[in-house]
């Protein structure tokens, strides 16, 4: 079967940098997603459109269909109590937020300067190419539930408590 909107596919990949660090990895069928409903990354998915099981697909994917440009204005000093845990905060750390709109980020300290840390809401891989090694390993036709939910059940999708 092809890869087409709204059909439930499953990829083995490779994430790697351009430098050749793995950045990510799934193996033996243990990721699935929708397509055509902004699970994975723009740049993938168009990539993947129209390709068949088993099919292998390598595509570098730029930050503006990835996770972005890096946000300069995304990076700001805060004070150190705006943290729940005080002791934790550190360079490196990474914490969950909320946008303004209420969707999820992360946050990434990067340097902490006595009561004043520096943070940064940039995706962790935001400005970079992202480089895929894809293996199509299979394709069918969603569910009911999985078309209205806008995601995958089951094995390598979403779980529901
Ligand atoms: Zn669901």
């Amino acid at each position: 079967m092809q890869v087409d909107k709204h059909k439930v596919v499953t990829i083995d990949y490779t994430l790697t940098d351009n430098e050749g660090n793995v950045l990510d990895q799934s193996r033996n069928g243990e990721f699935a997603y929708l397509h055509g409903a902004d699970n994975i990354i723009p740049g993938l998915e168009t990539a993947l459109d129209g390709k068949e099981t088993g099919e292998e697909v390598n595509v570098a994917v730029p930050p503006g269909e990835a996770y972005g440009e890096y946000n300069d204005a995304l990076k700001q000093v805060v004070s150190k109590e705006m943290f729940p845990s005080q002791n934790d905060v550190e360079p490196g750390r990474q914490f969950h937020a909320q946008t303004p709109e209420g969707n999820p980020m992360i946050i990434t300290v990067t340097d902490v300067s006595g009561d004043d840390v520096t943070i940064d809401a940039n995706h962790p891989l935001a400005g970079r190419t992202l480089n895929f090694e894809v293996k199509v390993v299979d394709v069918r036709e969603p569910s009911h539930e999985e078309l209205e939910h806008g995601h995958v059940h089951g094995p390598g999708g979403h779980e529901h408590d």
